[in-house]
């Protein structure tokens, strides 16, 4: 600590990112990246943008890339919003709509939540997931808050239907409803079209998963045009060119190439649903998965045991030691058909 650290600077607890371990794993399954590498069109289209106008300013609105996604998802531009990531969005979510009011997310949930709420001063609730470990909106009734929430949720993978979110936009239109969508690619139904009939929902997506790009820092969010100029405002006050141009361009391509985009996530969705059944006859019970990961826990053998038995075989998962109602759950990261063939010939070595 510095004696110029300010109140606010003492009093945070910071997110920690899963590891980006120094050393190489032979399956590092632990951060939810994609095992494919960004489409060749997008890599050959940074490559040539790869030259002297780099010295100039990126378009400060990324109209071209608004544009391009407003048309991919049949709604107009200003209903569009671009961020460097969509925590970047989340954050100015949070200080453009919640800052000195409530809101309520899961108890098991996206870490991030509860840090932009203490960096923004907004008191927020927790409220604790089903039996099931699925989110019931009846559990969020307080009529006096917000509402934030990933659909499908993270780390469980649990999907929400898109008619339950509608009914409860529907009967709330006081309260703003948040629905973070990183991982709706993979098998889950997106609200976006909800954007058209409500003034109360705001959409976040990420290049970060399905497009995989996570090392450019891409995210785009979609409101009504009201909500997007409240977003729009904040981003003004704070950086005017949170996109790069190399990010603006691949961003671009990576909508573009919709054969591309389809053929990994379902490969993805593939592997996902044989992993499934893989560790259902090795006596797992796996959560229902809509994302690119799936958590899953063993009748017998202890999760933390098995996280670090996996570590020593060089495959790197996530174990999250709280609450303690997932301590005996593991995340695991859904890669390509071989590795996660090689995964269940380890995890079968282990069992
Ligand atoms: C990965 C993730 C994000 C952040 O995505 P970026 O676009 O990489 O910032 C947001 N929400 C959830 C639930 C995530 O898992």
């Amino acid at each position: 600590m510095s004696k110029f650290w300010g109140s606010l600077v003492k009093g945070l607890e910071p997110y920690v990112p899963g590891e980006q371990p120094k050393q190489s794993f032979k399956l590092k399954l632990n951060t939810n990246e994609n095992p494919f590498g960004p489409s060749p069109k997008v890599l050959e289209a940074i490559q040539n943008q790869l030259n002297q106008d780099l010295r100039l300013y990126p378009d400060p609105e990324s109209d071209e890339l608004r544009l391009e996604l407003a048309s991919y998802f049949n709604v107009e531009r200003d209903m569009v919003f671009v961020g460097n990531g969509s925590d970047e969005i989340l954050a100015f979510i949070f200080q453009a709509f919640f800052q000195d009011q409530k809101v309520l997310f899961p108890d098991i949930t996206y870490s991030f939540y509860p840090v932009y709420s203490s960096l923004f001063s907004v008191d927020y609730q927790l409220i604790p997931l089903n039996d099931h470990y699925e989110i019931d909106l009846m559990d969020y009734e307080d009529k006096n808050s917000h509402v934030i929430f990933p659909n499908p949720n993270a780390p469980t993978g649990m999907p929400l239907s898109l008619s339950k979110i509608e009914n409860f936009v529907k009967n709330n239109p006081h309260r703003l409803i948040v629905v973070d969508e990183a991982y709706v690619d993979f098998g889950t139904e997106s609200s976006i079209k909800l954007i058209n009939k409500y003034d109360n929902i705001i959409i976040t997506q990420s290049f970060s998963k399905s497009r995989s790009l996570a090392g450019l820092r891409i995210g785009c969010a979609f409101a009504n045009s009201k909500l997007i100029e409240g977003l729009l405002r904040v981003k003004n006050s704070f950086n005017s060119y949170p996109i790069d141009r190399l990010a603006q361009t691949a961003a671009m391509h990576a909508i573009k190439d919709q054969e591309y985009f389809e053929k990994t996530r379902q490969s993805i969705i593939r592997a996902r649903e044989y992993l499934i059944n893989e560790l259902d006859d090795l006596n797992f019970k796996t959560l229902k998965s809509g994302a690119n990961f799936i958590f899953t826990s063993h009748s017998q053998k202890n999760a933390l045991d098995l996280f670090q038995q996996l570590r020593k075989e060089s495959v790197l998962v996530r174990h999250f030691k709280n609450p303690s109602r997932i301590s005996n759950y593991l995340r695991i990261t859904i890669g390509t058909d071989e590795q996660m063939k090689d995964l269940v010939s380890i995890i079968k070595k282990l069992i």
